[in-house]
Protein backbone atom coordinates (compact mmCIF):
# COMPACT_ATOMS: atom_id res chain seq x y z
CA UNK A 1 0.00 0.00 0.00
CA UNK A 2 0.98 3.69 -0.85
CA UNK A 3 -0.02 6.95 0.51
CA UNK A 4 -0.55 8.74 -2.82
CA UNK A 5 0.05 13.26 -3.41
CA UNK A 6 -2.64 15.06 -5.14
CA UNK A 7 -1.44 18.54 -6.39
CA UNK A 8 -3.36 20.52 -3.67
CA UNK A 9 -3.34 24.36 -3.83
CA UNK A 10 -2.80 25.69 -0.72
CA UNK A 11 -4.12 29.51 -0.06
CA UNK A 12 -1.80 29.80 3.10
CA UNK A 13 1.43 28.11 3.96
CA UNK A 14 1.66 24.53 5.79
CA UNK A 15 3.45 24.68 9.37
CA UNK A 16 5.12 21.51 10.37
CA UNK A 17 3.76 19.04 12.91
CA UNK A 18 5.86 17.61 15.80
CA UNK A 19 5.96 14.23 15.42
CA UNK A 20 7.08 14.08 18.81
CA UNK A 21 4.54 15.96 20.15
CA UNK A 22 1.71 13.75 18.56
CA UNK A 23 -0.47 12.34 21.25
CA UNK A 24 -3.59 10.93 19.04
CA UNK A 25 -4.70 9.45 15.31
CA UNK A 26 -8.29 10.72 15.08
CA UNK A 27 -10.18 9.21 12.62
CA UNK A 28 -13.22 11.21 11.20
CA UNK A 29 -15.68 10.65 8.36
CA UNK A 30 -16.67 13.42 5.52
CA UNK A 31 -20.60 13.28 6.86
CA UNK A 32 -21.50 13.41 2.97
CA UNK A 33 -22.64 10.20 1.20
CA UNK A 34 -20.50 11.02 -2.03
CA UNK A 35 -17.38 13.79 -1.50
CA UNK A 36 -13.79 12.69 -2.19
CA UNK A 37 -10.71 14.36 -1.56
CA UNK A 38 -10.91 17.52 -3.38
CA UNK A 39 -14.50 18.01 -2.76
CA UNK A 40 -13.55 18.49 0.99
CA UNK A 41 -10.70 20.38 0.07
CA UNK A 42 -12.31 22.60 -1.68
CA UNK A 43 -15.43 22.29 0.63
CA UNK A 44 -12.69 23.76 3.71
CA UNK A 45 -11.01 26.52 1.57
CA UNK A 46 -14.49 28.04 0.54
CA UNK A 47 -16.74 27.44 3.17
CA UNK A 48 -14.21 27.12 6.39
CA UNK A 49 -11.71 29.42 4.86
CA UNK A 50 -9.11 27.52 5.37
CA UNK A 51 -6.03 26.86 3.55
CA UNK A 52 -7.07 23.76 2.33
CA UNK A 53 -8.35 20.26 3.07
CA UNK A 54 -7.74 19.88 7.29
CA UNK A 55 -6.96 16.08 7.37
CA UNK A 56 -3.43 14.70 7.63
CA UNK A 57 -4.53 11.89 5.34
CA UNK A 58 -8.09 10.86 3.40
CA UNK A 59 -9.50 7.27 2.73
CA UNK A 60 -11.61 7.23 -0.43
CA UNK A 61 -14.47 4.62 -0.59
CA UNK A 62 -12.20 2.17 -2.60
CA UNK A 63 -9.32 2.41 -0.17
CA UNK A 64 -6.66 4.40 -1.65
CA UNK A 65 -5.03 6.62 0.63
CA UNK A 66 -5.03 10.57 -0.59
CA UNK A 67 -1.74 13.19 1.43
CA UNK A 68 -3.95 15.77 2.82
CA UNK A 69 -2.01 18.34 4.88
CA UNK A 70 0.35 15.51 5.27
CA UNK A 71 2.96 15.60 8.85
CA UNK A 72 1.95 19.41 8.55
CA UNK A 73 -0.18 20.62 11.37
CA UNK A 74 -3.96 19.77 10.35
CA UNK A 75 -7.42 20.88 10.92
CA UNK A 76 -9.82 18.62 12.59
CA UNK A 77 -10.73 19.29 16.33
CA UNK A 78 -10.75 21.68 18.24
CA UNK A 79 -7.78 21.79 20.86
CA UNK A 80 -6.25 18.60 19.42
CA UNK A 81 -4.63 20.15 15.76
CA UNK A 82 -1.01 20.44 17.48
CA UNK A 83 -1.20 17.05 19.41
CA UNK A 84 -2.97 14.33 16.49
CA UNK A 85 -3.07 13.25 13.21
CA UNK A 86 -6.00 13.41 11.58
CA UNK A 87 -7.50 11.36 9.06
CA UNK A 88 -10.51 10.98 6.79
CA UNK A 89 -12.57 8.26 5.35
CA UNK A 90 -15.18 9.41 2.61
CA UNK A 91 -18.41 8.46 3.37
CA UNK A 92 -21.56 9.37 6.12
CA UNK A 93 -21.03 6.74 8.43
CA UNK A 94 -24.28 7.39 9.99
CA UNK A 95 -26.10 6.09 7.13
CA UNK A 96 -23.46 4.50 5.00
CA UNK A 97 -21.04 1.43 6.62
CA UNK A 98 -17.31 1.39 5.47
CA UNK A 99 -16.28 -0.53 2.74
CA UNK A 100 -13.67 -3.29 3.24
CA UNK A 101 -11.36 -1.58 1.30
CA UNK A 102 -11.39 1.69 3.31
CA UNK A 103 -10.95 -0.40 6.62
CA UNK A 104 -7.94 -1.96 5.43
CA UNK A 105 -6.73 0.84 4.31
CA UNK A 106 -7.21 2.86 7.09
CA UNK A 107 -5.33 -0.13 9.03
CA UNK A 108 -2.10 -0.22 7.21
CA UNK A 109 -2.66 3.52 7.50
CA UNK A 110 -2.33 4.02 11.14
CA UNK A 111 -0.02 1.31 11.65
CA UNK A 112 2.43 3.23 9.62
CA UNK A 113 2.01 6.48 11.24
CA UNK A 114 2.13 4.53 14.75
CA UNK A 115 5.63 3.68 13.95
CA UNK A 116 6.51 7.10 12.93
CA UNK A 117 4.57 8.24 16.14
CA UNK A 118 6.61 8.63 19.75
CA UNK A 119 5.21 5.46 22.66
CA UNK A 120 1.92 5.52 23.89
CA UNK A 121 0.31 7.18 21.30
CA UNK A 122 -3.83 6.41 20.87
CA UNK A 123 -6.11 6.27 18.74
CA UNK A 124 -9.65 7.05 18.74
CA UNK A 125 -13.22 8.95 16.82
CA UNK A 126 -13.68 12.56 16.71
CA UNK A 127 -16.58 11.70 18.77
CA UNK A 128 -14.05 10.70 21.83
CA UNK A 129 -12.71 14.70 21.83
CA UNK A 130 -15.33 16.21 20.88
CA UNK A 131 -19.36 16.94 20.37
CA UNK A 132 -20.00 15.52 17.34
CA UNK A 133 -21.08 11.82 16.03
CA UNK A 134 -18.08 11.82 13.96
CA UNK A 135 -17.01 8.73 12.24
CA UNK A 136 -20.54 7.96 12.76
CA UNK A 137 -22.36 5.04 14.17
CA UNK A 138 -22.04 2.32 11.37
CA UNK A 139 -17.34 2.94 11.67
CA UNK A 140 -16.56 -0.12 14.06
CA UNK A 141 -13.67 2.39 16.31
CA UNK A 142 -12.94 -0.77 18.70
CA UNK A 143 -10.39 -2.23 16.34
CA UNK A 144 -8.66 0.66 15.73
CA UNK A 145 -8.75 1.48 19.56
CA UNK A 146 -6.69 -2.13 20.46
CA UNK A 147 -3.95 -0.66 17.88
CA UNK A 148 -2.64 1.66 19.93
CA UNK A 149 1.08 1.69 20.58
CA UNK A 150 2.38 0.26 23.55
CA UNK A 151 4.81 2.41 25.99
CA UNK A 152 8.29 1.51 26.17
CA UNK A 153 7.15 0.28 29.99
CA UNK A 154 4.03 -1.86 28.58
CA UNK A 155 6.11 -2.95 26.01
CA UNK A 156 9.15 -4.47 28.90
CA UNK A 157 6.41 -5.69 31.14
CA UNK A 158 4.47 -7.73 28.62
CA UNK A 159 7.93 -9.48 27.36
CA UNK A 160 8.68 -10.33 31.11
CA UNK A 161 4.76 -11.71 31.55
CA UNK A 162 5.49 -13.82 28.55
CA UNK A 163 8.95 -14.37 28.42
CA UNK A 164 9.59 -14.76 32.26
CA UNK A 165 12.74 -12.63 31.36
CA UNK A 166 14.32 -10.96 34.48
CA UNK A 167 15.68 -7.34 34.78
CA UNK A 168 18.96 -8.24 33.98
CA UNK A 169 17.66 -9.47 30.76
CA UNK A 170 15.87 -6.75 30.06
CA UNK A 171 18.70 -4.12 30.91
CA UNK A 172 20.77 -6.11 28.61
CA UNK A 173 18.22 -6.20 25.93
CA UNK A 174 17.59 -1.83 26.19
CA UNK A 175 21.68 -1.71 26.06
CA UNK A 176 21.51 -3.63 22.69
CA UNK A 177 21.99 -1.34 20.16
CA UNK A 178 18.72 -1.79 18.13
CA UNK A 179 17.38 -2.89 21.57
CA UNK A 180 14.24 -0.25 21.32
CA UNK A 181 13.12 -2.10 18.02
CA UNK A 182 13.52 -5.80 18.89
CA UNK A 183 11.68 -4.69 22.57
CA UNK A 184 8.51 -3.36 20.27
CA UNK A 185 9.26 -6.03 17.94
CA UNK A 186 9.13 -8.83 20.72
CA UNK A 187 6.14 -7.00 22.57
CA UNK A 188 4.01 -7.38 19.23
CA UNK A 189 4.61 -10.65 18.80
CA UNK A 190 3.05 -11.33 22.21
CA UNK A 191 0.40 -8.85 22.22
ZN1 LIG B 1 -14.69 14.58 12.49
Amino acid sequence: MEIKKLDLKWTGKLQPLLINSVKHIILHHTAHPSWNVMDVHNYHQRSNNWIGIGYNFFIEKDGTIYEGRGLNIGAGATGYNLNSLHICFAGNFESQTPTEEQIKSGKWLVRYLLSLCPFGVDVMGHKNVGRTACPGKFFTLKEFKEMRRMTKEEQIKLIQEKAGLDDNTMMYLQFYRYGDALIEKLANAMD
